[in-house]
């Protein structure tokens, strides 16, 4: 079994066999979607993404929050969004004073710090931050916190996210796809995570099956399953 602490499922029209997904949503239409999805090895994810805040009413995806297995993907962007800074901060607290103790998968593209306090501010217990390639120096604080942080395929090209992985205690890492999402022209999948597996061991200088035990056990300490 794999595992995919990340992925935009709904937008995959794949079944993927020996993967268990948590399914991220990123508005109130894609959490609907999310929600009707059927599948144990699926775990269910309702958000308005820090793109979105500036379109859509928070309301609509707050009452949906008691039908799913956890939050995400909600946080801040402070480098592609379009919405303004305090509007995506006013989402995201609300998302977070609402969390009613759900595991919460969060987007914190050049605001790493900012969503991380924003984290410990609301007493958050199970936090995930996807994709981590912030500052080396927070990883401590994540790991403090009792966080977990995603590593994506793209560890095996982006600098600063293999950093991140060098510098990550195994204890918090889990895999995530990102899947549905295209990123420098390539569709990502759940699959992606084989790869990306690899490259760990190699880096981690740990075998495959010791490896896959640790993110098996993260994945169901971050997910509480
Ligand atoms: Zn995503």
């Amino acid at each position: 079994m794999y595992y995919d602490a990340h992925c935009h499922y709904s937008l995959l029209k794949k079944k993927y066999e020996n993967f268990k997904i948590a399914a991220v949503s990123m508005d109130y239409s894609s959490s609907i979607n999310t929600l009707s999805i059927s599948d144990k090895n699926i775990l269910k994810g309702v958000a308005i993404h820090p793109w979105n805040v500036d379109k859509e009413n928070i309301d609509n995806v707050l009452h949906l929050i008691n039908k799913a297995d956890f939050i995400g993907e909600i946080g801040l962007d402070f480098k592609y969004s379009k919405a303004a800074k305090d509007l995506q901060i006013k989402y995201f607290e609300n998302f977070l004073e609402n969390s009613q103790n759900k595991t919460v998968n969060v987007h914190g593209l050049c605001a790493w710090k900012e969503t991380l306090d924003l984290l410990l501010k609301h007493n958050i217990k199970k936090a995930i931050i996807h994709w981590y390639s912030g500052p080396i120096d927070l990883i401590k604080d994540i790991e403090g916190a009792g966080y977990f942080i995603t590593i994506n395929p793209s560890v095996t090209f982006q600098e600063k996210h293999k950093k991140v992985l060098e510098n990550a205690p195994l204890n918090i890492i889990i895999t995530e796809s990102d899947g549905g999402y295209e990123y420098k022209g390539k569709l990502l999948e759940p699959s992606d995570i084989i790869l990306a597996l690899d490259f760990i061991s190699k880096i981690k200088e740990i075998d495959l099956r010791t490896l896959n035990t640790i993110i098996e056990n993260n994945f169901r300490k971050a997910y509480n399953i």
